[in-house]
């Protein structure tokens, strides 16, 4: 519910923010996690899922996307933490004594707790973009940046535009569901992982699925919504046009402090600036990992844990000022603020 009132709203669903929602958990206070992109996990999700990390300790190695779901068994499936993605928090506000996110999804437009636990990142993540064709007009009319619901591909004639792993990977799942797919890329090798790229030209050879390499995007045609893309090859020119109702772009994602630059938090070297119980500037916002700096910042996932365990105590203690900083140690406790049945 839009205007329920949370002790904590983090900011950030990276592994930051997904260890401030646990400590909030431990804590006994409610929270919710806010992030941009559709799905958590934050530069672990969204720049590096297959890669190996050696320096978390006690895991003496672990791949992103396995961290990330250890997060969300810790985190999502013990406590009640509403998630909402695929959401910008584009200004906040302090208004009445509750802080007042407002944010870009329209059914949920303001956000609202006593504190807020910035864990941004480099900002908020967002879908590359092409220089061209201009597909501002598309929006919303066959133009997807993101797949957030498969079904919007099913029965339909699409095209995946890309040549890393998302694309590779996108072509293969909505291949089966989709009527015709075809993946587009402007080089003729694909930079995803080798074995799906064998699967890829396996698919293609099998007529599952078209190769367009190497091809751009030209020209969309539509009336009203997409009904064709116009390609152009990249080394001769020549133009092709195909009938094509979705056109998925997977171009990997950037990210800007963006909004959160205008909040009149201190920022110094792009990053909020922290004393050392991970206080901002403004006396209801506290801050951890990577969007902070700080004499002798290490931009880790380590070092964020533990920023992230100060900052939820300090912002919990400015709700409930007669609250012990020190956690009683979890082998005695157990986790307090557990919920049964919260669903995975
Ligand atoms: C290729 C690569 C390899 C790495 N390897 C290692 C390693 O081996 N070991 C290590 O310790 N670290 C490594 N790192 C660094 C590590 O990934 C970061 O330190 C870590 O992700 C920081 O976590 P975070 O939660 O603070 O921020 P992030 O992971 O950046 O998450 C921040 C989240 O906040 C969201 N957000 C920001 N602003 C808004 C807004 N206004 N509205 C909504 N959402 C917003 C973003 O969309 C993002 O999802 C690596 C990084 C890269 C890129």
């Amino acid at each position: 519910v839009s205007d329920e009132v949370r002790d904590l709203t983090v900011v950030g669903a990276g592994p930051t923010g997904l260890s401030a929602a646990f400590w909030a958990g431990m804590r006994e206070a409610s929270v919710r996690i806010v992030d941009a992109l559709p799905e958590i996990g934050g530069q672990l999700t969204a720049l590096y899922p297959d890669k190996p990390i050696f320096d978390v300790p006690g895991h003496p190695v672990v791949l992103a996307k396995d961290l990330v779901e250890l997060h969300r068994r810790q985190t999502l499936e013990q406590f009640d933490v509403p998630l909402h993605l695929g959401t910008t928090v584009e200004s906040i506000a302090h208004e009445d004594d509750v802080v007042v996110l407002r944010t870009t999804d329209p059914e949920q437009p303001e956000l609202r707790s006593r504190a807020v636990v910035l864990a941004a990142g480099h900002g908020a993540f967002s879908p590359r973009r092409p220089a061209e064709p201009d597909l501002a007009p598309w929006e919303g009319r066959g133009v997807h940046w993101l797949v957030t619901d498969r079904a919007a591909f099913a029965g339909r004639r699409v095209l995946v535009v890309g040549g890393g792993d998302s694309a590779c990977d996108w072509a293969l799942e909505l291949a089966p569901v989709a009527e015709r797919l075809g993946l587009v890329h402007r080089r003729d090798t694909f930079r995803g992982h080798e074995a799906t790229v064998r699967r890829l030209h396996e698919a293609a050879a099998a007529g599952r699925l078209d190769l367009r390499v190497p091809w751009r995007v030209h020209t969309l045609h539509g009336d009203g919504a997409l009904e064709a893309v116009t390609l152009q090859h990249v080394e001769d020119g020549r133009l092709e046009e195909v009938a094509c109702d979705a056109l998925l772009f997977q171009l990997g994602f950037k990210t800007a402090l963006g909004p959160l630059a205008g909040w009149g938090l201190q920022i110094e070297r792009g990053a909020i600036v922290v004393d050392q119980l991970q206080r901002t500037s403004l006396p209801w916002a506290w801050a951890c990992g990577d969007v902070t700096t700080t004499e002798g910042k290490l931009k880790l996932i380590a070092t964020g844990y533990a920023e992230a365990a100060v900052a939820v105590a300090q912002a919990v203690r400015s709700i409930r000022p007669d609250m012990r900083l020190q956690p009683p140690y979890s082998t005695t406790t157990g986790v307090p603020g557990a919920v049964a049945g919260v669903p995975s």
